[in-house]
């Protein structure tokens, strides 16, 4: 079996979460089954270090960003693996010291996301990463607040991208999935 269609095996759908009418797709079984979770990783990895991407052509990344909250359990494994430095994107409020802030559309009103003003170099490569890809309605703040600090998105990295929401158009770098569901 692929890496793809093992991964994808352990999707699970739940209906009617968190509220009724949307099909929640967890991410978690992957987590805990060890070998997928390296087979995971191990993906990202290889994606990020043996191909060609066109804003990375030293194949270096300096920032793995994650987002609030299951970027988390993503990110600095990712990071660790390529030496890289990890920041998260959270939630208003959550972070301390001086952060910038972006606001995104979410299915009801406005959310904002921030980052610590000192997380990122002017210069530097990053990485968006997170479990899925909906709207990309928060991948586009996260990318936005890198602009602000000076960092340069060169991919956004998803485990699921729901294609049918065409959130790529929306990005301003490109966008990796694994498993594409429609
Ligand atoms: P977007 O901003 O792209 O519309 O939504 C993406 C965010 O919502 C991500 O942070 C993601 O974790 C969360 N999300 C939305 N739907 C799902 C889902 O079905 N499964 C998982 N695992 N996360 C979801």
């Amino acid at each position: 079996m692929s890496d793809t269609d093992y991964i994808k095996s352990l999707l699970k759908a739940h209906p009617n979460f968190p509220k009724k009418g949307i099909v929640f797709l967890d991410i978690f079984p992957i987590l805990r089954d060890p070998v997928a979770f390296e087979t995971l990783i191990t993906h990202f990895v290889y994606h990020l270090t043996s191909k060609t991407i066109p804003a990375l052509p030293a194949k270096k990344v300096d920032v793995v960003v994650g987002l609030d909250a299951r970027g988390f359990l993503l990110g600095p494994i990712i990071a660790m693996r390529l030496g890289a430095a990890f920041v998260p994107v959270r939630k208003q409020g959550k972070l301390p010291g001086e952060c910038v802030s972006a606001s995104y559309e979410k299915e009801y009103g406005v959310d904002s996301f921030e980052m610590q003003a000192d997380a990122i170099k002017p210069g530097q490569t990053v990485v968006v990463v997170d479990d899925l890809i909906a709207t990309g309605g928060s991948a586009k703040a996260a990318g936005e607040l890198v602009a602000k600090l000076g960092g340069k998105v060169v991919e956004y990295l998803f485990i699921i991208e729901l294609t049918f929401l065409q959130a790529a158009s929306k990005l301003d770098a490109p966008l990796y999935s694994i498993v594409q569901s429609d």
